[in-house]
């Protein structure tokens, strides 16, 4: 039998997928592909930790494939290509695959049926509502979060698919050059920092985890730096975020464990707490509405007024933002995080946002790049939508006059110190009362720098260079 070939892009899973469910439906044989397109492997937004991440949930997939006796066909090059050859040499009968939403996924998979010349399904699987099916009564997408939650909440939510997988399933590929998952050396990328265990098991153990206990003090807890949800699965925040990245978890397995949770919980404020947590996944599906509605947003602001702002374009400051050397503790802390452990909490995010694009006065482009550099779930939307966010550029943004004090937050959300002291060592033996502003001690520690900007005057700045911009 002529088998139908099943791309997994950023579907890493073999539960609850519904691109699968359809080659399923078919009848056919189906050929599990994943494609290692170059022009993901190269550019400036090339993250070897997410690499290292993405290939080790590429070996749980693979391994899950081979418990049935069956293999995941890997493949090198342009998608266009690859998939033309497949086809001409397996005589494939379809292609299947689950729609990406990014300009850059759409435009390459525009072109796929007219080229194959054979049918091409594809289907939506990586939100529970697709961007055409959250818009105002006009017609128009939101382009405002609350209203967006709403309409999106309103929605009937889409089950878990269920369905039974085994070597029958599968086309036996015994006759295809299969060449073994590449490791980083094979694809001459340096190894690089440790990452969380990877692939559909793991997430969904995550899943659990965090749904028996942690969603319950989400809403008191979502905010405190030094729990590392990593680590501690019980607190904090659930850590998914690096499996939605790569589709190793589904939002419909989130959303049906988070509901799960819901009428388990005690009391109502663990329910409330439940809530809060699925509106954060409805940020998610609401910044990729964005980025498909808008995809003028990868490059400009979203408001082009903003775009006229007197961005500074200072490489010393930039790279003390990076390096995690502003002389600002809980700024420093967040970017020695992103670089030791490749992910940060929302919280630090936003500050070390507000801390480039408003005290350094630097295009949030420079700070999107350098996280999508570092991030094990950098998204294109959601990091894009968290940017221009902070920046005050974006759809939903925070008012640009609304600027963080590094000072306050940082007692405030790392009251006492214990997030500064574990990334910023030469900080380690400083008082508590001076943790947070270190400059202000007697005789501040000789090995950490002095603070780059004045916040003060760096707030006034903002505030004047924003304010001309707009007017
Ligand atoms: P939880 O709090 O447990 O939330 C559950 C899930 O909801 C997350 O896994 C994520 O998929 C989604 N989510 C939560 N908050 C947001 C949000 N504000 N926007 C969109 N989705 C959200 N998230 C990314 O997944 N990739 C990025 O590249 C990214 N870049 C960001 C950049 C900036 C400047 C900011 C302010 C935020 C960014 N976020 C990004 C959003 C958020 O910080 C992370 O999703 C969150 O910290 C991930 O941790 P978690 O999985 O424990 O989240």
């Amino acid at each position: 039998m002529q088998p139908v070939i099943l791309w997994l892009r950023r579907d890493l899973r073999l539960r609850d997928n519904t691109a699968l469910q359809a080659a399923l439906d078919s009848g056919t044989p189906i050929m599990p592909l994943f494609i290692f397109d170059p022009m993901l492997l190269q550019g400036e937004r090339f993250s070897a930790a997410r690499l290292k991440f993405m290939l080790a949930g590429l070996e749980a997939l693979a391994a899950d494939l081979r418990a049935m006796g069956r293999n995941l066909l890997v493949r090198h090059g342009d998608p266009l290509t690859v998939l033309v050859d497949l086809v001409s040499t397996t005589n494939a009968a379809a292609l299947y695959f689950n729609r990406d939403y990014s300009p850059y996924a759409i435009k390459r998979d525009s072109g796929l049926a007219a080229t194959l010349g054979i049918p091409v399904y594809a289907y939506d699987d990586a939100l529970l509502h697709p961007p055409d099916a959250v818009l105002k009564a006009d017609g128009d997408p939101y382009v405002v979060y609350t209203p967006f939650k709403r309409a999106w909440l309103a929605l009937p939510k889409p089950d878990v698919l269920h369905y039974d997988l085994t070597a029958e399933h599968f086309h036996d590929l015994r006759d295809l050059d299969q060449p073994p998952i590449p490791s980083l050396r094979d694809l001459g990328v340096n190894d690089t920092i440790d990452v969380p265990p990877a692939g559909a098991s793991s997430a969904q153990d995550r899943l659990d985890a965090f749904m028996s206990a942690g969603v319950y003090t989400y809403v008191d807890q979502r905010n405190q730096l030094t729990i590392n949800p990593f680590t501690d699965a019980n607190a904090g925040t659930s850590a998914l975020s690096p499996y939605f990245r790569f589709g190793m978890i589904s939002p419909r397995q989130a959303y049906a464990a988070a509901m799960s949770a819901k009428s388990r919980a005690d009391n109502a404020a663990h329910a409330q707490s439940v809530d809060v947590w699925i509106s954060e996944i409805a940020w998610r599906e609401f910044y990729m509405h964005i980025l498909n509605h808008f995809p003028h947003v990868l490059k400009r602001s979203f408001r082009p007024e903003y775009d006229q702002v007197e961005w500074h374009k200072d490489a010393d400051d930039l790279a003390a933002w990076q390096a995690g050397q502003t002389g600002y503790p809980v700024v420093d802390a967040a970017m020695r995080q992103l670089l030791t452990i490749g992910w940060m909490h929302n919280r630090a995010r936003m500050i070390v946002a507000s801390f480039l694009t408003k005290d350094l006065l630097i295009y949030w482009r420079a700070g999107d790049l350098h996280f999508m550099r570092h991030l094990i779930d950098g998204d294109p939307a959601a990091n894009n939508g968290g940017w221009q966010w902070s920046a005050g550029t974006g759809t939903d943004a925070q008012p640009y006059f609304r600027i963080f004090n590094p000072v306050s937050q940082s007692e405030q959300f790392d009251p006492t110190g214990a997030y500064i002291r574990h990334f910023v060592p030469e900080l380690r033996d400083v008082p508590d009362e001076y943790i947070h502003a270190p400059w202000t001690m007697p005789t501040p520690p000789p090995d950490y720098p002095a603070p780059i900007i004045d916040h003060k005057f760096a707030r006034a700045r903002a505030l004047a260079a924003f304010k001309a911009a707009k007017g």
